[in-house]
């Protein structure tokens, strides 16, 4: 399950709805200088630009205080010309994660981070939902898997992957476990598995003995190893999956094309073309 060709297509839409919509501007906020988020936060600029969207990035130094970043908020928030937001994560330690995501106003909140578009998750009426598992689950529609009944086993629960994307697969009416690091026996929660989506950090830790034959399994993990990026699913397994999505170019280049799609969505709510709840 290849990501880029779908990506594309999703972009392609991007493009067009950008042209018809004109004007549409997407704000980051980037703290500290850890590299590897601003290597994404790079990417998400590039790709706004490319698509014709408005980029403005706010860079802000590792010791910004926490009235400070919610100044900058503050002031995005109200800018005309900022239909979405994103705050990269992680933050440092002198910053309250909850209380910054909680800033940012829901109806640009592209991320879908804020307590309001997660509650709506929750509830079933999805709003803003995080890219990453909108991502996955246009892969899994694209691919034509079959989620009505189907067991799908998620391992990882953070707010970014886990949660949301298992909120999904419920939604779509698939029969869903959520394991974690405390889990007693991960090997015969994932072996279940229709569907298994691994979003953990730890590379090549789902091996083949552990999925089951013809499953559809998506590696959402990225770990930077000496020999270059690897995800949590061993190769291998390509073997026994009847899908497997490639690290990278698999669940990657879906989350960029999905915040994409999620901030013409802003954009449609800020022109009243689209009533936000
Ligand atoms: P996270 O917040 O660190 O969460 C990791 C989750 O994995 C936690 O729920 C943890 O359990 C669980 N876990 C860790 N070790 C485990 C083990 N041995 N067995 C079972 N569960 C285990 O990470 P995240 O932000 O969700 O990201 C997960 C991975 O996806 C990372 O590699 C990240 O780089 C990648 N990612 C990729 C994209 C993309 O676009 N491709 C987007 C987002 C994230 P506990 O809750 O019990 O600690």
């Amino acid at each position: 399950m290849r990501g880029a060709p779908l990506a594309e297509r999703v972009r392609e839409q991007v493009r067009a709805d950008a042209a018809e919509l004109g004007a549409i501007g997407l704000a980051t906020v980037l703290v500290g200088d850890d590299p590897a988020s601003h290597v994404y936060v790079s990417r998400k600029h590039e790709a706004a630009v490319a698509d014709g969207l408005h980029s403005f990035d706010r860079r802000l130094p590792g010791d910004v205080s926490q009235a400070e970043l919610l100044a900058v908020l503050d002031e995005l928030n109200g800018s005309d010309e900022v239909d979405g937001i994103l705050v990269q994560l992680q933050l440092p330690a002198q910053i309250d994660e909850e209380v910054v995501l909680r800033a940012v106003e829901p109806i640009k909140d592209v991320d879908g981070f804020h307590p309001f578009n997660a509650g709506r998750l929750y509830a079933g009426h999805p709003t803003f939902v995080p890219a990453t598992p909108l991502g996955i689950m246009a892969l899994l529609e694209e691919h034509g898997i079959a989620l009505e009944g189907a067991r799908a086993v998620v391992v990882g629960r953070s707010t970014i992957v886990g949660k949301p994307i298992a909120h999904l697969l419920l939604g779509a009416n698939a029969t869903v476990t959520i394991c974690h690091s405390r889990t007693r026996d991960l090997a015969a929660e994932t072996r279940a598995a229709d569907v298994l989506v691994v979003g953990i950090g730890k590379a090549g830790l789902i091996t083949v003995d552990m999925v089951k034959d013809g499953a559809a399994v998506v590696d959402v993990g990225i770990t930077r190893t000496e020999t270059g990026l690897a995800g949590d699913v061993a190769p291998e397994v390509a073997e026994r999956a009847a899908f497997l999505t490639p690290v990278p170019g698999g669940v990657g280049p879906m989350t960029i094309a999905m915040l994409l799609r999620n901030t013409i969505q802003a954009a449609r709510y800020r022109r009243n073309l689209l009533a936000f709840p």
